[in-house]
Formats: C-alpha cells, sequence, structure tokens
C-alpha cells in the first residue's frame, strides 16, 4: 500500500496548493466571521428545533444571510474594507465589555473619546481636533 500512501499524500499536497493559490489575494477569515458564522449556526440549529412553520423559515433565512456573508468576506479580495469591518467589530466588543467608561465619537473629527460613567452632564474635549461638546455619562 505504499503506492497509495505516495499518491494520497501527493493529492493532499495539490489540493492545499490549489487551495493557496485560491485563496491568493483573498481575505481569509478574521474574529468578525467567527462571530458571523456562529450566528449562522445557532440560526440553522433553531430552525431545525423550531420544525415547519413561519419561525423557522426565518431562522432559515437568518441562517443563510449569515453564512452568505461568512463565504463573501472570506473570498473578498477588498482587504481593506473587510479589515475595517472587523475593526468596528472589535471595538464594539470592546466597548460592551468596558463597564466603567462610556464612549463617544467627536461629532467634528469622529475621534472615539472614552470618558467615566455616571459623572453627570459634562463637557467633553476631543483630544485629537479639540472640539468641545457636552454629553451625558
Ligand atoms: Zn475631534
Amino acid at each position: 500500500m505504499q503506492g497509495f500512501g505516495d499518491w494520497l499524500r501527493r493529492l493532499g499536497a495539490r489540493i492545499s496548493a490549489g487551495l493557496r493559490n485560491f485563496m491568493q489575494g483573498r481575505y481569509g477569515s478574521d474574529k468578525l466571521n467567527t462571530a458571523l458564522l456562529v450566528v449562522g449556526l445557532i440560526s440553522c440549529f433553531l430552525s431545525m428545533l423550531t420544525g415547519t412553520g413561519i419561525v423557522s423559515f426565518l431562522f432559515t433565512l437568518i441562517s443563510y444571510v449569515f453564512m452568505g456573508m461568512v463565504i463573501f468576506r472570506m473570498l473578498s479580495r477588498n482587504t481593506y474594507k473587510r479589515y475595517q469591518e472587523n475593526r468596528k467589530y472589535l471595538r464594539f466588543l470592546e466597548r460592551l465589555k468596558d463597564k466603567e467608561h462610556r464612549h463617544f465619537d467627536c461629532p467634528r473629527c469622529h475621534q472615539p473619546v472614552r470618558v467615566p460613567r455616571h459623572k453627570g452632564k459634562i463637557s467633553i474635549t476631543c483630544p485629537k481636533c479639540r472640539e468641545k461638546f457636552i454629553r451625558k455619562t
């Protein structure tokens, strides 16, 4: 069976080389894709649990949309845009976890600004453009 093992190994090498070639210049996967995949799989699972009604149909639809996004983002050649989406997602997660601060975007230059919570109405000065704005914390 030496020959078969060799053949299998060569086939594996060819497939992985082909796959590498195919993915060349494409975006691949990131944290956002993993999250989309999880939502897609959960929806798929829920659609199986909910039987045949409209709810099940909706879950199926959601799972297709999310799976579609995962495939689209993986194969996308616009790596810059995909990278930015992932960064936004990571920043969003960070904000969710941060219970001590509130996050605002400067109304003028959109610089993210972080301020402590529960201080009432305060005047915030943007660290980048010095724009002053008032927000409730
Ligand atoms: Zn600013």
